[in-house]
């Protein structure tokens, strides 16, 4: 038996939902990981098995690792067909909104969801959720938003409908919002949750293998000439930087997702205790932050680069150049000294 980490007024609620509703829209955040699409994907195939009318609808497209997941063809891109996507969000009566806690988060399809008449539950565990929804699961304390779909569907007494497609689908986003199990991950329960997925017939060394493992030759040169040639360590501050231009990326063909895990790959050497990576896009660059212990990468998102996120890997957006950012990077560093203490020696 697992703990009871959700209240159980809240999965009264959710089961109330459900008896009463049929059309089901699930939404995640724009630039969908592991996590987001696997929170989805996992809820999707669970509610579909309980004859449910869902559809998964994402803002923008995935990354192509994850395109071998079950139901990847179902899901909706709002950015592609956004008149579609507006009709069914008209059309829902229920919303789920899976592995975010801010509305911003839905990109351009903020203001449709915000608008919905269709009630919503939000599943999360970022810090701090909004309170835009009529049941808020939030959990910060638990590593992804996979497990708390787990978590939610079996409190209800439902898991016999947990298929394997579904399991899949989870097991993916436990994986990569703990970096395959290498941290936030040492809670016993986890492992506990794993072992049941396994039951369900997972093959979580083939889900490692496609998800993490493959790698296409642009994909690694890209990698390697980023910490070849792109690589700047801050010694007094134990800090990294990644930065890759336009014409960098558009060198090696780049797609997205070939930088995916770029910037923890500095926090590897001894004393680096935080990280940065920062990737140009066509009118903002896009800034990932990762750091060790204590150490508040989401405070460094939150107050320079209109982001947020977890206290180790968190992310946001400059308005600006590459020289403008690495200049206010430089500015930003000696504020933080005081939170390296804990983590050196
Ligand atoms: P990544 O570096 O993988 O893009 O993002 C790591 C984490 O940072 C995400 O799981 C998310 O919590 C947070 N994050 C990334 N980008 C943004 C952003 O633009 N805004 C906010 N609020 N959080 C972000
Ligand atoms: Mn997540």
């Amino acid at each position: 038996m697992i703990s009871k980490i959700i209240l159980e007024e809240c999965i009264q609620q959710v089961k109330k939902l459900l008896d009463k509703h049929e059309n089901i829209v699930i939404v995640c955040h724009v630039s969908p990981d592991g996590d987001a699409i696997g929170s989805s994907l996992g809820l999707y195939h669970f509610l579909e098995e309980i004859g449910k009318t869902v559809t998964v609808i994402v803002p923008d497209s995935l990354p192509k690792d994850l395109l071998f997941l079950k139901g990847v063809k179902d899901i909706l891109i709002y950015a592609r067909y956004p008149e579609y996507a507006q009709e069914l969000i008209d059309k829902a009566e229920l919303i789920f909104c899976l592995d975010f806690n801010a509305l911003s988060r839905l990109d351009k399809m903020e203001e449709p969801i915000r608008k919905a008449c269709a009630k919503k539950v939000m599943v999360d565990h970022h810090l701090n959720p909004e309170s835009f929804c009529d049941v808020t699961i939030s959990h910060p304390e638990v590593s992804s938003t996979c497990e708390l779909v787990f978590r939610l569907i079996c409190r209800m007494g439902m898991f016999e409908y947990l298929t394997l497609n579904s399991a899949n689908a989870i097991y993916v986003g436990m994986m990569t919002d703990t970096g395959n199990f290498t941290y936030n991950s040492n809670k016993p329960e986890m492992y506990f949750i794993v072992g049941e997925l396994i039951k369900k017939g997972i093959n979580k060394d083939e889900l490692y293998a496609k998800v993490c493992n493959t790698n296409s030759l642009d994909k690694l040169r890209l990698n390697g000439f980023a910490i070849n040639e792109k690589l700047t360590i801050f010694e007094p501050h134990h800090t990294a930087m990644i930065t890759l231009t336009k014409d960098e990326l558009k060198k090696y063909h780049y797609q997205k997702g070939d930088s995916e895990g770029l910037v923890n790959v500095p926090l590897s050497i001894p004393g680096i205790i935080f990280s940065a990576f920062f990737r140009e896009e066509n009118n903002f660059i896009k800034v990932s932050l990762r750091s060790k212990g204590t150490f508040p990468a989401n405070k460094v998102a939150e107050e320079w680069f209109n982001g947020g996120g977890h206290m180790n890997a968190a992310g946001g957006e400059f308005y600006g150049t590459m020289d403008e950012i690495i200049a206010r990077f430089v500015k930003l560093l000696p504020q933080y000294d005081t939170y390296l203490k804990s983590e050196i020696n």
